[in-house]
């Protein structure tokens, strides 16, 4: 059977193709040749002689982009990359929120550069080094590459607790041509976090200089996505037009009760902002967000789940207002006896997440943290919850819309010519999967469960998840930029 599977030519006979386009449902036979989509069309114009599966019944769609990952470290430390492959993923886009893992050799890390993993990790000291390692030892996915204005701070400056000088702002513009030459599609920066949080608008625009000649886009964890959301994702505007490139707004959201119901308004300030310039956002369907244990996020959230903690390990996968009850001490001092940590807090507006993920320029990325002890469910679970809830059981989204956000779109906005539609001359990644019973397992109680219904993923032709299991293929790419964004 694995032979099969892994056969040069495969025909998938009898399955619902959605080819990411947006267009509706259509029932074909695919024929992969080596690495790529030979043909989509009728059974009878398929060569009778290849090995071929019958999916009848089954969805056959691209594999899907997860926008938004802290997979860097991940990818080198488990290749099989499970948690993706299991929902369908086929390429990762790294490096988002301002933190890649390269270019940066450190033996201790600030928060929140420990989000991508263990410090050990940390030991590439160029941007290629690190693309160089994940072409030697490949992962079961493709990449697209960031690299992070956080990563760069910390690589060139001695202290970040103030605005960069104009000699570190040049050390950063090179690691940054370097970064782009060796690979990378574009800068991330996350300006919510302590190492960035002092970098001023005229910072980012000077570091990010080489952006212009070099080309890539800008995706931003904004300064602010709470009361001061506004002027955040204005600054970010103001950056994508002084860099002529795409802004990403990453895992868009309204934090805090007091702001719910807002992402009418962002969204209407993104729709008039494309029409003036290019701009997306990504975003995941749960209404819960994680990070590093940060005071002013517990003081707006519902409720506050600790993912890990270095400080007192038996607070993981407890709500932060119980442990602090046991340890008997005020809101700072447990954050200092938990401190490092991690934690989800629960602060969106079930209405607003649905608002924004059906916007029509809304990509679908996991943001999941990969080495949490305790991790969000969104990491094993983001893509088959939203076929799941938006698609099956709320009716919010069609099957090819939000296939659309999870391959064509991402493909588009990443510049990738030849992924994200199933048509011939296409590369082969494919994913089949039961609409009726695609299934996110990921709980915030129990968050490491694969899911159910995700019956088979190909990677570059080759077969990385057998609807039960990692196959063991390592057919994942370092990805290069097929075009600019227009
Ligand atoms: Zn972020």
């Amino acid at each position: 059977m694995q032979a099969a599977v892994n056969a040069a030519r495969l025909v998938l006979a009898g399955g619902l193709v959605v080819d990411g386009s947006g267009a509706s449902p259509r029932r074909a036979d695919v024929l992969l040749d080596g690495d790529r989509i030979a043909a989509v069309g009728p059974a009878d114009t398929m060569p009778q002689d290849a090995p071929r599966i019958d999916v009848t019944g089954r969805v056959v769609a691209p594999g899907f982009i997860d926008s938004h990952t802290h997979d860097d470290g991940y990818l080198l430390a488990h290749p099989d990359m499970r948690p993706k492959v299991s929902q369908g993923i086929t390429t990762v886009v790294t490096g988002n929120c301002g933190i890649s893992l390269a270019p940066l050799v450190r033996e201790s890390l600030p928060q929140p550069l420990d989000l991508l993993g263990p410090a050990s990790l940390f030991r590439f000291a160029s941007f290629r080094s690190w693309i160089d390692a994940l072409r030697e030892t490949p992962a079961a996915v493709n990449v697209i590459p960031l690299v992070g204005h956080t990563t760069l701070r910390v690589a060139a400056m001695d202290d970040t607790q103030r605005a960069a000088s104009p000699a570190e702002v040049e050390r950063m513009q090179e690691l940054l041509t370097e970064a782009l030459q060796a690979g990378a599609f574009g800068m991330s920066t996350g300006t919510f976090y302590p190492p960035a949080a002092h970098a001023p608008t005229e910072e980012i625009i000077r570091v990010g200089q080489p952006l212009r000649t070099h080309g890539g886009l800008y995706a931003t964890h904004l300064r602010d996505e709470a009361d001061e959301i506004v002027p955040a994702m204005e600054e970010a505007l103001e950056i994508g037009r002084a860099l002529d490139c795409l802004v990403v707004f990453s895992h868009h959201k309204l934090a805090g009760g007091r702001n719910h119901g807002r992402s009418a308004e962002t969204l209407a300030l993104i729709d008039r902002a494309a029409r003036l310039q290019p701009v997306c956002l990504d975003c995941h369907p749960y209404p819960a967000t994680s990070t590093m244990l940060r005071l002013d996020r517990v003081r707006i959230a519902r409720r506050t789940m600790i993912t890990w903690s270095g400080g007192y390990p038996q607070a993981q996968g407890r709500d932060f207002a119980d442990v602090q009850r046991e340890l008997g001490l005020d809101d700072e001092q447990t954050l200092q006896r938990l401190s490092p940590a991690g934690a989800i807090y629960f602060l969106m507006d079930e209405a607003d997440v649905r608002r924004i993920m059906t916007h029509p320029l809304a990509m679908v990325g996991s943001d999941g943290l990969p080495f949490d002890k305790h991790p969000h469910p969104r990491q094993w679970g983001t893509f088959t919850n939203v076929l799941r809830t938006l698609v099956r059981e709320q009716g919010v989204l069609s099957l090819q819309a939000a296939i659309h956000k999870m391959t064509g779109l991402a493909a588009k906005n990443y510049g990738l010519a030849d992924r994200g539609l199933l048509a011939p001359g296409q590369m082969a990644d494919v994913v089949v999967f039961d609409a009726e019973k695609v299934t996110d397992l990921a709980t915030f109680e129990k968050p490491i469960q694969a899911s159910v219904g995700i019956e088979r993923v190909f990677v570059n032709g080759r077969c990385v998840w057998d609807g039960e299991r990692t196959t063991g293929a390592v057919p994942g790419r370092v990805l290069e930029r097929s075009t600019a964004h227009a």
